[in-house]
């Protein structure tokens, strides 16, 4: 068996890699533009449309730039939760 090994043209840095876990609430509803969160940001399954600033993009996308700014360190817009109606 084959040992692997670290590529020849990548920096070390580029090869360090780590598992972080990170709450995963709300991250589907966040608006990633102003931080707005709220069930009305998802008018439908794929879809993400914040109803405070407009920003709109798949829902997917929105989600996976929450979960990255979940991360320790990470910067991101203040959190805005819904007013209670
Ligand atoms: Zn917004």
């Amino acid at each position: 068996m084959m040992a692997l090994s670290r590529p020849a043209c990548l920096p070390r840095s580029a090869t360090q890699s780590y598992v972080m876990a990170v709450d995963p609430r709300n991250t589907s509803r966040r608006c990633p533009a102003c931080g707005l969160t709220t069930r009305e940001n998802r008018p439908a399954q794929d879809t993400f449309h914040c109803v405070g600033c407009g920003h709109q993009a798949h829902a997917d996308t929105v989600g996976a730039v929450n979960v990255l700014r979940a991360g320790p360190g990470r910067a991101g817009p203040a959190r805005r939760d819904a007013q209670a109606a």
